[in-house]
């Protein structure tokens, strides 16, 4: 795992607003029948003009206030595990980001519609899950764009400008782009590492307690597997008797997408920006090589 970023990425900071700060079960959703849900404590909007940070080590470390959290899960859609989480979020009325890969949300764009109609918020996760620290830099920008132009056509209807980065594999040049697209980061403060362990209990503890020793932050999620969709209830039941407060990120504006033309073409870096290409590691090759190998080829790491 490598972060890449340094002052020109803490200098771009993290523009947001708090939009609302009313139970979000109370003020909108009519749906939500559970007097006793975990709810939404407040949305937070991101300006996502300069490709700010959201998480550690680079994001405003206030975007969160102690004992808050943000749910965000990734890799998907799926319909299978996606339906059972979005259904556990349901039941306890609150709203989650979902990081979703290009070629998932092609292949199954009717969970895109179902998670947008959840009123949870949409990113994406590059085309292919590729590790962008590991493929041709030239290959970076349409690894981005096909996976924004994928999820956006899938979905219908706007989706948001927020951005991370499989195997959280950034590296400078794709910042930089970021950076320029407008596209904001999302950084993981505490990793359930659920693609570890297929046992939701001990997934559970684990989230809990590292959530527990840092007090707040972005919580990662893979909503691909079945074990992390049967721990998901328990996992927002602790979040809820212990005391924690869900906050829904929201994008300032809708990410456009850009011709095909345009999302095609190299990424015209201004001088100065390029990052000088580096030998891959050979397992990073291998890594993204076989993630491009199979449209569910991580589901099985
Ligand atoms: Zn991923």
């Amino acid at each position: 795992m490598r972060w890449v970023g340094g002052l020109a990425a803490l200098a771009a900071g993290a523009a947001y607003a708090v939009a609302c700060a009313t139970p979000l079960a109370a003020e909108t959703d009519e749906a939500c029948t559970n007097p006793n849900a975990l709810g939404v404590s407040r949305t937070v909007e991101i300006d996502t003009t300069g490709g700010p940070w959201l998480g550690a080590p680079h994001g405003d470390p206030n975007l969160l206030r102690p004992g808050e959290v943000v749910l965000t899960f990734d890799d998907g859609p799926i319909p299978l595990t996606t339906r059972k989480i979005l259904a556990a979020l349901a039941a306890e009325c609150t709203r989650a980001t979902f990081f979703m890969v290009g070629r998932m949300a092609t292949a199954y764009p009717e969970m895109v519609r179902e998670v947008l109609a959840g009123g949870h918020t949409v990113g994406s996760h590059t085309w292919s899950h590729a590790n962008l620290g590991a493929i041709a830099p030239g290959r970076v920008k349409a690894q981005i764009e096909m996976a924004i132009t994928a999820v956006q056509k899938a979905a219908g209807a706007p989706t948001a400008p927020f951005f991370r980065y499989p195997y959280l594999s950034s590296t400078g040049a794709s910042v930089a782009y970021a950076k320029r697209r407008g596209l904001a980061q999302l950084a993981v403060d505490v990793d359930s590492k659920d693609y570890l362990t297929r046992n939701p209990p001990l997934m559970v503890r684990r989230t809990m307690t590292r959530l527990k020793a840092r007090g707040r932050g972005i919580i990662l999620l893979h909503d691909i597997h079945l074990s992390t969709a049967k721990a998901v209830p328990d996992l927002l039941a602790h979040l809820r008797d212990e005391g924690f407060k869900v906050v829904h990120l929201q994008a300032k504006a809708p990410v456009e997408t850009l011709d095909i033309a345009e999302a095609s073409a190299p990424d015209k870096a201004p001088v100065g920006e390029r990052a000088p290409r580096k030998r891959a590691k050979a397992s990073a090759s291998k890594e993204a090589k076989d993630t491009e190998a199979s449209p569910l080829g991580w589901l099985f790491e």
